[in-house]
């Protein structure tokens, strides 16, 4: 992901709606539970949590099936209560399955349309490193019952 993958206007990402704060994109929010993760063992166990509900949130990385697989992945994993490896397993299957699932446009020629979460990348910053882990599982909860 060293592609910038998500766009701003208004102060606002195209995409999931997060507000820009303290002048950060959307993905510069990003950027920040990834860092404190480095620090903390029991956040870093929930990255895949972290990394799908935030790409879950930006469909416009993914080729259509990819988005559809991630979503799937998500899902399974949520509802089964699957463990790390678990989670690895099956996304390894998945990836071998269809290869690519990136978005092969570049970030700019991307079609961008806005959906309404009750949670984004924005309330995970703003509840700060403290609060990471009990927001981070919140969020989830919130993307797996919005999503069909
Ligand atoms: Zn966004």
């Amino acid at each position: 992901m060293a592609d910038m993958i998500t766009i701003m206007e208004s102060g606002k990402c195209m995409e999931c709606g997060a507000k820009e704060i303290d002048g950060l994109s959307c993905f510069e929010l990003f950027g920040y539970p990834l860092v404190w993760e480095h620090q903390a063992p029991e956040l870093y166990a929930l990255h895949f949590w972290l990394v799908s509900c935030y790409m879950i949130q930006h469909p416009s990385h993914y080729t259509q099936e990819g988005y559809r697989l991630l979503v799937q992945l998500f899902t399974e994993a949520y509802d089964h209560g699957w463990n790390n490896s678990e989670i690895q397993k099956r996304n390894r299957e998945v990836v071998g399955q269809i290869g690519k699932i990136a978005n092969p446009l570049a970030s700019k020629d991307r079609n961008r349309s806005l959906k309404y979460w009750s949670m984004t990348i924005e309330d995970l910053y703003l509840g700060g490193e403290e609060h990471a882990i009990a927001n981070l599982l919140k969020w989830r909860d919130r993307i797996r019952s919005e999503i069909k």
